[in-house]
């Protein structure tokens, strides 16, 4: 085991909570097993009750997905992270360790459609009520907390508009208010941004996205101090929503190139968001790397880099963007992200397709906007990719 304070975020990245078996292996063990056997009936008595360390059952957690878990933490900057077989798994296990009938979210307007589902829908059934206020606005956040408000909970930056929130502001006003943090790090990952150390309590993954990157396995991750994941330890142990040990090792792989990735990522992203600006065809252009992003300051604080996603408005409206998905031939058409793959996808007719044209509307997402999550292709191949659909408007 090493000192995780010593050694640098790549490091960390290969090497932390390395442990080997009696065979030496040099690369991590995946433990295909469901149970772990005892010596004899007094350890396994000790391990049930927790009075001594040592696997027992692969729901509780199993040595691959402890390691990933080490790893994650590590790179995080966290005392202890819980892993989960989706992002998605990952939140609702937050919400039910840490919420009860009649508790109150504040969450930004601009969430993963799932996750507002998972609020209004299901925890709604048991009574917890949420208000979604503007992921840039701090007042706003502060405005909204009620008696009962429990948690904040925010993406930054959010999608599809890459609006970026300012974490270490409302960490201040939650913690004013008596309520935790929370933050979904899904775009950034933690070798772009590290909310735990802006202020946040808990950070969220959905590991599908940067941390697998190569569009292999589902899974998730909570992520926090050993007192805050606890619950949420516990929640997972009886409900069963786990990582497997298989997606664990491809996400030990993941992390493995999760630096190098993130930087080609974010490398790739401004040199198209930055020729996208110069196009006749191109309205707005969405990418916090640019110095025409709103939030562009408070971006280059807090991420060390712009990330991998960009956004713009076609000038000529939904009939150019479908039009201009249907000619790539190297980008996918799908919703999907944070892929090594570059994908490209028109949010107001997919990810946003069941949202009321009202609703759509408020969040600022119009009928000619395109979603692009730049992976690691040659950037001359992407841009020509895009001008088979973006013949120039002058
Ligand atoms: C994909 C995604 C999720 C959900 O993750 P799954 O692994 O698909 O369950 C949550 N938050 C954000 C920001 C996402 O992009």
């Amino acid at each position: 085991m090493i000192d995780e304070h010593d050694y640098h975020l790549d490091t960390l990245a290969v090497r932390a909570g390395q442990e080997r078996s009696q065979y030496g292996e040099h690369a991590e063990a995946l433990y295909l097993t469901s149970s772990f056997v005892a010596d004899n009936a007094a350890q396994a008595a000790a391990r049930f009750v927790g009075e001594e360390p040592g696997y027992i059952y692969s729901r509780f957690t199993n040595p691959t997905v402890s390691l990933f878990q080490t790893r994650l933490a590590a790179l995080e900057g966290a005392e202890a992270a819980v892993a989960t077989a989706s992002g998605m798994s990952a939140i609702l296990a937050l919400c039910m360790g840490h919420l009860k009938a009649g508790d109150h979210i504040v969450a930004s307007a601009s969430l993963f459609g799932a996750s507002i589902q998972l609020f209004n829908t299901w925890l709604g059934k048991f009574g917890v009520t949420v208000s979604y206020v503007s992921a840039t606005d701090p007042a706003a956040w502060d405005a909204a907390v009620q008696a009962q408000t429990r948690l904040f909970f925010l993406e930054t930056p959010s999608n599809p508009l890459t609006e970026v929130a300012d974490i270490a502001a409302i960490a201040a006003i939650a913690h004013a208010h008596g309520a935790l943090l929370a933050v979904d790090n899904c775009f950034c990952s933690p070798a772009l941004q590290q909310p735990l150390s802006l202020g946040a309590d808990l950070v969220i993954h959905s590991a599908t996205k940067y941390i697998d990157g190569q569009g292999r396995v589902l899974g998730g991750a909570v992520v926090g101090s050993q007192a805050l994941i606890e619950p949420i330890y516990l929640f997972l142990r009886t409900a069963g929503p786990t990582l497997s040990a298989f997606n664990a090792w491809v996400l030990l792989k993941g992390l493995e190139t999760l630096g190098l990735r993130m930087k080609a990522h974010c490398a790739n992203a401004l040199l198209l968001a930055q020729w996208l600006e110069t196009r006749p065809e191109v309205g707005r252009v969405y990418y916090p790397g640019l110095p025409s992003h709103p939030q562009h300051a408070l971006a280059m604080r807090q991420q060390s880099g712009g990330g991998g996603i960009v956004s713009f408005e076609l000038v000529g409206g939904k009939a150019a963007a479908w039009h201009l998905i249907d000619q790539v031939q190297l980008m996918s058409r799908t919703a999907n992200l944070g892929d090594v793959k570059t994908t490209i996808t028109h949010p107001y007719t997919t990810t946003h397709g069941r949202v009321t044209p009202a609703a759509k509307a408020a969040a600022g997402i119009g009928e000619g906007l395109v979603r692009i999550s730049v992976g690691l292709e040659h950037i001359d191949d992407l841009k020509r990719d895009l001008l088979r659909g973006l013949p120039d408007a002058t």
